[in-house]
Formats: C-alpha cells, structure tokens, sequence
C-alpha cells in the first residue's frame, strides 16, 4: 500500500515528487486530480508531464479503487453502502440524512476485535486495518453515486465497521486528506472519531495538530454494566478511561460525545440516568442517546420509547446537552450495531 497515491496526504505527497526530482507543487496537481476529482488511473492525471506519468508507474505508484457491489436504501432515506476491497473482504458505509446534514458513517477495519456484545461487527473478530485509501474512497465513492449525496457530504463519522483509534495512523491520514481544501475539504469539526476508550489513542490524539471531534462510546454508566456489554472496560475502567478525557479536555478544550446504547434491563432505567449524571458532572460533553438494534445471535432488546424519554429526561434536568438518535436504516442493517455481520455470514 506504500504505493497507493490514493493513501497519500499532501505532505507525503511532496516528500515523493521531490524524491523524484521534481518541484513540490506537482503534489497539488496529484493530491486534487484523485481526492477532488476521482482520477483512478496516473496516465490521467493530464497535469503532470507525460514523463513523470510514465515515471510513477515505472516505480510501481498506482491508484487504489473500492468497489460498490451493493447498495440498500431504507424507506426513512438512509443508505447503506457496500464496498468490495481487493482481497475479497467487505465493509459498509450508512449515508444518514437528517435536515440539510448528510452524514457519512465510515469504517476503518475488517471487522473488529473489541467483541462488544451489542454489535453485529464485534462478532466477526479482525480480519485486518483497512488503508488510508479505502478509507477516504468510501467517502469519494459515496459522494461521487448520486446527485443526491453529491460531493456535498457535510458530515463524517468514524463509526462504522471497526474501532478507529485501533487504526489510528491511517484515519488520521485519512481525516487530514479528507479536511484539505484541495480535497474534499470537510470542516474538522465535522469529521468525528468515535472509539470504545482506547486510551492510549486519546491521550496521542490530545497531541495532534490537527483535531478532530471526538466520541466515546461509553453505554453505562458502571464498571459493572459495562464490562458486560464492552470487554474493553476490564483494560480500560471507567476512572482510568476519564481521566484521559479530563487531560482530553484540559489540552485541547473540545467537547466529547458520549454514545449511550440503551438496552431493555440492562443500561436503561431511571437509576442508571442518574448514576452517569453523577458520571459526566464537570465533563464538557452532550450525550447522545441511542436506540438499540437487535440483531440476529443476541438477545438484547431494546428499551421503548417510553424509557428513552425518561432516560433523556434525567440527563437533560441535570443540565446535559442530550440528543435522542431514533432507530435509522433498521430495514437495510444499516442501524449503528449492525453492520457487517449479514453480508460475511452470506459470504461463506
Ligand atoms: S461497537 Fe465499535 S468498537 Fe465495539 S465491536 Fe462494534 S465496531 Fe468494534
């Protein structure tokens, strides 16, 4: 993948063409012919000189394509995409839509090996990182389907099938191309990581000089709760886990998203809203509230409407920025949870 030009940020970009004798600039004209304009082929990219075409490909440098070999819309609007990667792998993007937002849920991994209960891509295990640039052409491949979607994709998030931070170097390549001007130029505010608490991960992203939004999906409010429903919490425990947001937060000012998955019985009463307020107190967070998503092999259930509302009620009387995401794509699989399973088992 060290020749993929698709995986490439500006800046490494620059560090090849000079390698090869050229100016710097040149990089521009390659970065914005493949992530502006979806040149998959160097011998197209009619900007560089006919030479230095034939010189990139002589060194082995080529151009990395996703495939989509399936697509699902839901009758509430939200697209499911899959893509097919070279060595016969799947992932799935869910193109969300909600006001004049058009949000991108992305994947960084085949699978995923944190073995959360709730989600169908916990339940495959890894197969393997996916690369900078199959994560980006999922965007470019979303973008580029229809006029719908278009190239105005206002929104991405990191949520799809696999655990960002567990493939941190390539999203982060890949939130960086994605935010450049001569690219897709989506605003860093709008492109967010969502991680189960790799702490190690936050701590480094605290450093970086580029800042993504950052989500925490955290779905209890106890150790107890949630080392049943998240295996990562026996590694990472609650305290240790926010106190690296609380350093999150003291380098870098942002506000975190946490994700809260509510499970009939399990996560979801009044006593368990009041425990997480007790949780967030001094954290400069909003939270948003998830509606389970069965699936097939689990037998969670999802709490009802009713004690979503109440739920919300708890959080937002104790002043939390609160959010209540209903179930979307439920039809496709497209529902956070559930991505990734059907299509593999259908695979085999
Ligand atoms: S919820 Fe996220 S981190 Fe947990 S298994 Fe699923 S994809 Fe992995």
């Amino acid at each position: 993948m060290e020749k993929d030009l698709k995986s490439k940020t500006v800046v490494q970009l620059e560090r090849l063409v000079t390698g090869l004798g050229q100016p710097k600039y040149i990089a521009g004209y390659i970065f914005s012919a493949i992530q502006s304009r979806g040149v998959t082929d160097i011998s197209a990219i009619t900007t560089l000189s006919k030479s230095f075409r034939a010189k990139l490909a002589e060194e082995g440098y080529y151009i990395s394509k996703l495939g989509i070999v399936d697509k699902l819309t839901d009758p509430d609007g939200t697209v499911k995409y899959v893509f097919g990667l070279h060595d016969g792998g799947r992932v799935e993007s869910v193109l969300l839509f909600d006001d004049d937002r058009r949000t991108l849920c992305v994947s960084t991994q085949v699978g995923c090996a944190m073995g959360c209960v709730f989600c169908a891509t916990g339940r495959l295990g890894l197969a393997r990182n996916l690369t900078v640039g199959e994560i980006v052409d999922q965007v470019n491949l979303v973008g580029g389907d229809s006029p719908k979607a278009d190239a105005r994709i206002s929104n991405i998030v990191f949520m799809g099938m696999g655990e960002p931070l567990a493939n941190y170097d390539a999203v982060l390549d890949a939130v960086r191309i994605l935010n450049n001007s001569a690219g897709r130029h989506i605003g860093i505010r709008h492109l967010t990581m969502s991680t189960c608490g790799l702490v190690e991960g936050i701590e480094r992203l605290a450093e970086e000089d580029i800042q993504p939004r950052l989500a925490i999906s955290l779905n209890a409010p106890t150790d107890a709760i949630r080392q049943k429903l998240m295996p990562i919490t026996k590694k990472y425990p609650l305290n240790r886990l926010f106190a690296v947001i609380e350093r999150y937060q003291r380098t870098t000012r942002n506000r975190v998203t946490f994700e809260y998955c509510l499970i009939k019985g399990v996560n979801d009463t009044v006593l368990h809203a009041q425990m997480l307020v007790k949780r967030l107190r001094g954290v400069m967070c909003n939270v948003n509230l998830i509606e389970y998503n069965p699936h097939e092999g689990c037998n969670l259930k999802p709490s009802g409407r009713q004690a979503i509302e109440r739920f919300a009620g708890v959080l937002k009387d104790a002043g939390i920025e609160t959010t209540v995401r209903l179930k979307m794509g439920q039809t496709i699989n497209a529902a956070c949870g559930q991505l990734g399973a059907k299509r593999t088992e259908n695979l085999e």
